[in-house]
């Protein structure tokens, strides 16, 4: 009896703690998602919404999916308090159950953003980059210059960032005024930042192997940057082991471009490429000119790591 007793105000205060966990895990949930989206609507222009959604809507989201999940583990350790009186050996299968149901939640989440959220996320981020600008000193409406067209808006770095697929500029101009805006996006492919001349523009150009790794011991792989605007050349040696060395050669195959001509007629191109692991990228271009730097330029090593 008394066994009993002090197992029932064990069971008040755990579901008392559990009770307020729940409040926690929900009120944070509200906090992370509502205070998501003042910073998108505080965000003073279609650039900075973009860049905010760019980067955070689907951490933001996910996130709070997951404060849910462990919310959903505390909620069920509340439930059926009186079957649960009854015996111990209920406390921890209730454990078990909110645990299933915590992690099939997080787990859901997880795929939906992972795997579908991206597609619509993308339609958002094309018409907040394409929606037309307003010149903010006169109201007119401004118009987006097409690739062929912004080179002579753009300085030689710019170029060759944009020639690297490493950045990707807008040159929005008002017609009226002759005035631009310039506006800066990440290209498909990534480039290092030059410490010299600060453009992104420096690529691997070549990689020596100075001693192949042996089953017990790291090899050397000497890698050479070199700078495609201010010729800055820049040596690293890198440990190899096996294991990247086989990921290297099954990588290092880049995409040989097709011969095509210059049709005027063409509108878009778009590269869908397939990784033998299951991967596919799309890539949009304005011209063939550009699609086929690209494929020169393709490496599956050089694609931006996607950070969620
Ligand atoms: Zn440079």
């Amino acid at each position: 009896m008394e066994e009993n007793s002090a197992y029932l105000a064990f069971l008040d205060i755990w579901h008392e703690a559990m009770w307020y966990l729940f409040l926690g895990a929900a009120a944070l949930t509200v906090i992370m998602v509502v205070s998501y989206w003042i910073r998108y609507a505080a965000a003073g222009s279609h650039k900075a919404k973009f860049d905010l959604a760019n980067e955070k809507e689907i951490k933001t989201y996910l996130n709070a999916n997951y404060v849910i999940a462990a919310g959903i583990v505390f909620i069920v350790n509340t439930a059926y308090q009186e079957t649960i009186s009854l015996s111990l050996i209920w406390v921890f299968i209730r454990v078990f159950i909110g645990l299933c149901f915590g992690t099939l939640h997080g787990y859901i989440a997880y795929l939906i953003f992972k795997y579908y959220y991206p597609g619509p996320l993308d339609k958002k981020l094309k018409k907040l980059r394409y929606t037309p600008r307003i010149n903010p000193s006169n109201g007119n409406t401004m118009k987006l210059l097409s690739e062929d067209e912004e080179d002579a808006y753009l300085d030689e770095g710019m170029q060759a960032e944009e020639d690297a697929f490493s950045v990707d500029y807008d040159v929005w101009i008002d017609e009226a005024t002759g005035e631009t805006k310039i506006e800066k996006y990440k290209g498909h492919l990534a480039a290092h930042e030059c410490d010299r001349c600060g453009f992104q523009t420096l690529k691997l150009q070549k990689e020596e192997i100075l001693k192949q790794p042996t089953d017990n011991q790291d090899g050397e792989i000497l890698k050479e940057y070199k700078c495609s605007y201010c010729g800055r050349v820049k040596r690293k040696t890198m440990n190899l082991t096996t294991n990247v060395d086989k990921e290297r050669d099954l990588s290092t195959g880049k995409l040989i471009s097709d011969p095509l001509s210059h049709d005027n007629r063409l509108d878009m191109i778009k590269i869908e490429i397939h990784g033998t692991n299951g991967e596919t990228k799309l890539f949009e271009f304005q011209n063939l000119h550009q699609a086929q730097n690209f494929l020169k330029e393709f490496d599956f090593e050089k694609l931006h790591q996607e950070s969620y």
